[in-house]
């Protein structure tokens, strides 16, 4: 690739700037809030006609065959290929459009796309309707830089990631449409900051435990076994034995925060006792449910972390006779990790230390995303979150995106792009 190529296209994208700003504002204002998965359609085609006039071949697909995909909350995915040469190498580029709700707190309306003193404001500004933007327009920069591509790149607009991406990054690689053998490398430009590449992220286990003992009059609890007071011994025991020992693990992956690399667990609720219309029996609890996430090591494996929990549980119950108990696995996502040698690593290196003049950094993310889709269902390896905004901002009132960082960002998925991809060199002035 020479430098006049590079030079033309990162000069495209400042040209382009103030119409990127635009865009990921009008993104903003369209309110596709989930739950429930507001404005799906109005999304999609707002992203789809912006991919035509970058000159790509635009597809949408429905989630057919998900049951969220409803008359009342379509779930409706959008696909832009813009095609070099060849078929491959083939670089997909993928953003969610869905936001979480507003929640209280904003002094800006969370749907405005109020633009301010060099920052775009609102719910999804940062996560990720900025990093959708600069999807769009590093295509749309090598469109007018007059670069032909000798590969291809697909810029994909998808659904509910906030709630599982089911319906939309799992739903395109289950039907093909992301998958090893057409699909070269995948960068999602979630809001890691530009600096940063993204190299994945640790395993989730939920789990249910439930204890059971036995009903009895509650004026005589001595003649019952309480589920409650049992799953007080569970907890204890949480707290007692595996927390110690889980933030004593550290894992060499780079996750950050620091306080995620160790090895983390949450009780996410709980619920016990006879509670019949909302009023609560005089009885002693014979059942109790706990929901927990534990966050796994890449180190750790699942198997492990499982075995663990379940070892812990048993112990803890066998201390109250009559107390029995079940342990119920309700999810669980690998931890994934990017190769060390790949090459949309070296590409975004490249790209960052270019624009910004300064290393790139790799980090690992506190929670999943979408990577874990195209690395499990599409069977991709090669697959980074790279995009502009602050982490810590996402899902907060008043969240922001600089134009600084959409800018910047926009020319390093250019330039990663042009790497992947590859460009075919034309002689001038013939
Ligand atoms: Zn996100």
């Amino acid at each position: 690739m020479s430098v006049t190529t590079i030079d033309r296209v990162l000069g495209a994208v400042e040209a382009a700037a103030d119409e990127a700003v635009a865009f990921a504002a009008d993104l903003v204002r369209i309110p596709t809030v989930n739950p429930p998965g507001d404005a799906y359609p109005e999304c999609a085609r707002t992203i789809g006609d912006r991919l035509a006039r970058a000159g790509c071949e635009v597809e949408y697909f429905e989630a057919e065959g998900r049951p969220e995909h409803t008359p009342a909350h379509p779930r409706v995915n959008v696909v832009g290929t813009r095609r070099g040469a060849r078929a491959r190498p083939l670089v997909h580029l993928n953003g969610h459009f869905d936001v979480v709700p507003p929640g209280d707190g904003w002094t800006v309306d969370p749907f405005g796309g109020l633009v301010r003193d060099g920052r775009i404001y609102g719910r999804g500004a940062c996560d990720m309707k900025a990093g959708l933007a600069a999807a769009v327009f590093a295509v749309e920069a090598i469109r007018r830089a007059g670069v032909e591509l000798a590969g291809t790149v697909e810029v994909s607009g998808t659904v509910d990631e906030e709630s599982g991406g089911l319906a939309g990054v799992a739903w395109l690689a289950e039907h093909g449409r992301i998958a090893a053998g057409r699909t070269d490398a995948v960068i999602i430009p979630e809001p890691l900051g530009v600096g940063r590449i993204c190299i994945g992220h640790r395993g989730v286990y939920w789990f249910e435990v439930e204890t059971r003992g036995r009903i009895g009059h509650g004026s005589m609890p001595f003649l019952g076994v309480n589920a409650v007071d049992g799953m007080g011994l569970v907890l204890q025991a949480f707290r007692d034995e595996l927390q110690p020992a889980l933030a004593a693990r550290t894992t060499a992956v780079p996750v950050v925060p620091n306080a995620a690399r160790h090895a983390t667990l949450n009780v996410n609720g709980i619920e016990g006792g006879q509670r019949i219309g909302g009023i609560q029996t005089p009885c002693v609890a014979d059942r109790c449910r706990a929901v927990f996430d534990r966050r796994f090591l890449l180190e750790e494996g699942f198997e492990r972390t499982k075995a663990e929990v379940v070892d812990v549980v048993g112990r803890a119950v066998a201390r109250m006779p009559g107390l029995s108990h079940g342990v119920r696995d309700l999810m669980v996502v690998p931890p994934v990790r990017t190769p060390d040698d790949s090459p949309v690593i070296g590409a975004l290196s490249d790209a960052i230390a270019r624009v910004l003049g300064r290393p790139a950094t790799l980090v690992a993310s506190p929670g999943t995303y979408d990577h874990k889709h195209v690395a499990a269902i599409a069977g991709v390896p090669h697959c980074v979150a790279y995009g502009p905004g602050e982490l810590e901002v996402a899902h907060q009132p008043d969240e922001w995106c600089t134009i600084d960082d959409l800018t910047n960002a926009t020319k390093v998925l250019a330039l990663a792009v042009l790497e992947l991809t590859g460009t075919v060199e034309r002689g001038r002035g013939a």
